[in-house]
């Protein structure tokens, strides 16, 4: 009997595998969906930001999947995908000296204007389990429990899979979103060895109960903030690390009394030892006793996941035939949430590619150049602003400068995808979504991108002389913030330079303010996105 042959067979059916295979199957591609496990099961990656929710509208919209548009919103998510959920107003950042009191005056928060909307904490066993059975009613075939393990590509033919139970599988075309043990990425040694990443970390992250919220600790009773910590993703930064909180409990609708807990430490300053993670972390505890009031009654309820180096990457995440979604394709660190985002960001620019492709026959790689160089100027940004970060950590005041340059990463690029999607609901022309891939600077969108970049490769050049020890980090500072002061693509109204302004919210009268800066001073190619 002749095999079935699948358009695409997709390797790992989390939030990448999931979300392209509900896009696929909608727009009549014939999908297969495999993955070694079963849903539901844990997975990290927990954070939205609000690059991820516009591009999870823009997903939604673009290719008709109406039951992806709850997930751009907190309140879309708990009221018709998981009450399991937790919001996310907030990002905070607390600074921490070891052996020292907490300064109050050493504290960041941008907040998620409400009125626009409310990020959210994914409790992803529910998320995934919801857009995997979505892909399923759309006809995606799925097949749970099937672990890859041989692969055979031709570029005339497609693709054969093989798994441990030795199941055949026949597709024209694979995409590899199974994460970082990927086994396209071993079958054709597409891994950087070393990683090119300038950072290094490693990990260790649970689920417990009983965290209590920052707010109630005595360090925090004096911080001047415009929300509270546990409204949103807590990250405690310090010297060499920092310590995630993503509390799932903190809305009035919450089911669940869970809280995300993880400690990203530069492995370099803080080898793994060969302790347990709980050990690990109870020692991080005693060395700063203002965070650990907040674990005082806190229990781990799953065991800790302990990493060794977070950071991989890939030479090539497209080849003959096959392509690996972000996470496969590389990982730079938790820090600011990028890995959704990175990975929307390529199931966006994929899913049209193979639908396409399924309809023509023409499966050539000149076809996903464009998903390779995404995918590499993805990395390389998330790379240069978490390295930036950690050699802040030293000394407040250049953290203090470095938030602001993430900011920069962040807010603009928001505001293209939005007025992009605005666009696009007017016009209902595909084309407003191809031209976001014409960029200056592939790992971010244009018309700020190559702006945006230049003040990245600053402040990685001034962050490299303090890892050096040829610049002091307040001088550091004072260079980033002078520089960020006199860049003509950060809205004056913000105040990103203003070193005192550390809590940034977007409120209407800054947005009305912002468009008035973008219609009478900033430069052309800023000023449209205000118009
Ligand atoms: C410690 C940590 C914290 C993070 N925190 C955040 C955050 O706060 N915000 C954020 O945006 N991102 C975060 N990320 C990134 C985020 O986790 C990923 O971007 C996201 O989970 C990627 O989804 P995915 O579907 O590609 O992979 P996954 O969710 O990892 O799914 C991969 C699937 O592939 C399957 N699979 C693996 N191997 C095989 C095989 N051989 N055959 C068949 N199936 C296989 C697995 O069973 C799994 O279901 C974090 C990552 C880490 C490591």
């Amino acid at each position: 009997m002749n095999p079935t042959v699948y358009d695409v067979a997709i390797l790992g059916s989390g939030m990448a595998g999931s979300m392209l295979g509900a896009v696929l199957a909608r727009n009549g591609v014939k999908v297969l969906l495999i993955d070694a496990g079963v849903h539901p099961r844990f997975a990290v990656g927990e954070s939205t930001i609000p690059y991820t929710s516009s591009l999870t509208r823009i997903i939604a919209e673009r290719y008709e999947v109406p039951e992806i548009a709850p997930l751009a919103s907190h309140k879309g998510i708990i009221g018709e995908i998981s009450p399991m959920c937790g919001k996310k107003q907030n990002f905070g950042f607390v600074y921490h000296r070891e052996g020292h009191p907490h300064d109050p005056e050493q504290i960041n928060q941008m907040v998620i204007p409400e009125w626009q909307r409310t990020e959210s904490h994914l409790f992803r066993q529910d998320v995934d389990a919801y857009l995997y059975h979505l892909a399923v009613r759309y006809g995606a075939v799925p097949c749970a429990g099937t672990r890859i393990t041989g692969i055979e590509t031709d570029p005339e033919t497609g693709v054969v899979l093989r798994s441990d139970s030795d199941e055949e599988f026949h597709a024209k075309y694979l995409v590899d979103g199974s994460g970082f043990r990927s086994p396209v990425a071993e079958k054709f040694g597409l891994r950087d060895q070393p990683t090119r990443a300038r950072h290094h970390s490693r990990g260790m992250f649970t689920h417990m109960v009983g965290v209590t919220p920052f707010d109630d600790a005595k360090a925090a009773q004096s911080h001047k903030k415009r929300s509270p910590w546990h409204s949103g993703t807590l990250h405690h930064v310090f010297d060499g690390g920092w310590l995630w909180v993503i509390p799932f409990d903190n809305h009035e609708h919450s089911l669940n009394s869970l809280c995300s807990v993880g400690l990203t430490l530069d492995e370099r300053a803080f080898p793994r030892t060969g302790r347990s993670a709980q050990e690990e972390f109870d020692d991080f505890l005693r060395r700063y006793p203002e965070i650990a009031e907040q674990f005082r009654g806190a229990t781990a309820v799953r065991p800790w996941v302990s990493t060794g180096r977070l950071q991989y990457s890939a030479s090539d995440t497209v080849g003959e035939r096959y392509c690996l979604t972000s996470h496969a394709a590389g990982f730079i660190d938790a820090l600011y949430s990028r890995g959704l985002t990175n990975t929307l960001e390529v199931v966006n620019s994929l899913a049209w590619r193979l639908i396409e492709a399924s309809r023509d026959g023409d499966w050539s790689t000149g076809r996903f150049a464009f998903i390779d160089a995404l995918q590499q100027g993805l990395f390389d940004v998330h790379d240069v602003v978490v390295y930036c970060s950690f050699v802040a950590f030293r000394h407040y005041d250049l953290w203090n400068a470095v938030v602001r340059v993430w900011e920069a990463t962040t807010v603009l690029p928001t505001v293209t995808l939005e007025k992009a999607y605005a666009l696009f609901q007017d016009s209902r022309d595909d084309q407003v979504f191809r031209d976001l891939e014409t960029r200056q600077a592939p790992g971010l969108p244009d018309p700020v991108g190559k702006d945006i970049c230049e003040l990245l490769t600053f402040a990685r050049q001034t962050c490299q002389a303090v890892e050096a020890g040829t610049l002091h980090p307040a001088e550091a500072a004072d260079r980033i913030f002078a520089r960020i002061e006199t860049s003509h693509c950060l809205p004056e109204p913000f105040e990103r330079g203003d070193r005192d302004n550390k809590c940034f919210e977007a409120t209407p009268e800054l947005v009305d303010q912002a468009r008035a800066w973008g219609r009478d001073k900033a430069p052309d190619h800023v000023a449209q996105l205000f118009r």
